[in-house]
């Protein structure tokens, strides 16, 4: 078995038995393969051994790869930070963004999104531990930016994002991912029909998984350190 293939059996392993000990169901957790950085043959092997969803951060290399695999079946979904003058190339290429965290950027996407595809899938990104270099919208300004994203016409908003600070152990993981949980219970009673809650990378997945998250988005554990 190729490095690649082995790595993916064991973060496969890890949401299985993640999923276990939290008694969920382990369906309910979709493993997006962050390629950044990666070449396109990296993310073939990866496709070889069942993997369909691919997680992407700088458009540019993105593009590019995404154009060399077009021969493959595979399910791209934008991670990185969207600048408004590139909203046309994220809603032509992808099917989900992940981190929608402005309305003029929601709006742009609704507008540019081809007529031939379906609606694009997005989340909006949350700045869930306050941290001041980050990207993502404050908690308290989540509500009214989800509720505006959910009558845009060409987009179909499926939940929340989030990219914590490194957390020292296991329980102060818990604890940020458990509050994205509050925010996404929240907006569901709240009337948005939300099912996806994408948190949890190489180092906190089980903590993510823990407090329910839906997507892990994950690199290193599958494709190695990056330079
Ligand atoms: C790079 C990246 C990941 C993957 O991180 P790893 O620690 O390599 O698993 C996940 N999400 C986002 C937004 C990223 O930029």
């Amino acid at each position: 078995m190729t490095t690649i293939a082995s790595n993916l059996q064991g973060v496969r392993q890890r949401i299985a038995k993640a999923c276990a000990e939290a008694g969920r169901d382990v369906n309910e957790v979709t493993l997006l393969a962050v390629s950044k950085t990666f070449g396109p043959d990296a993310v073939r092997v990866a496709h070889g051994a069942g993997q369909a969803a691919f997680g992407e951060n700088y458009l540019q290399e993105a593009v590019e790869k995404i154009a060399l695999l077009a021969d493959l079946p595979l399910q791209w979904h934008c991670i990185g930070p969207i600048q408004s003058n590139k909203t046309r190339l994220v809603a032509a290429h992808f099917a989900w963004a992940h981190t929608v965290d402005r309305l003029k950027v929601a709006e742009r996407l609704s507008e540019q999104r081809p007529a031939d595809q379906p609606p694009l899938q997005v989340c909006i990104q949350v700045n869930i531990d306050g941290g001041a270099s980050k990207s993502g919208v404050a908690p308290e300004d989540v509500a009214a930016l989800a509720h505006a994203v959910a009558g845009l016409p060409r987009l179909a908003l499926r939940g929340l994002m989030t990219i914590p600070e490194p957390a020292a152990d296991f329980e102060a993981q818990l604890a940020v991912h458990r509050r994205a949980r509050q925010l996404y219970d929240s907006l569901r009673a709240s009337g948005l029909a939300l099912d996806t809650l994408s948190m949890g990378m190489t180092a906190d997945l089980e903590a993510a998984i823990h407090a329910g998250s839906t997507l892990v988005r994950v690199g290193t554990a599958i494709f190695g350190g990056r330079a």
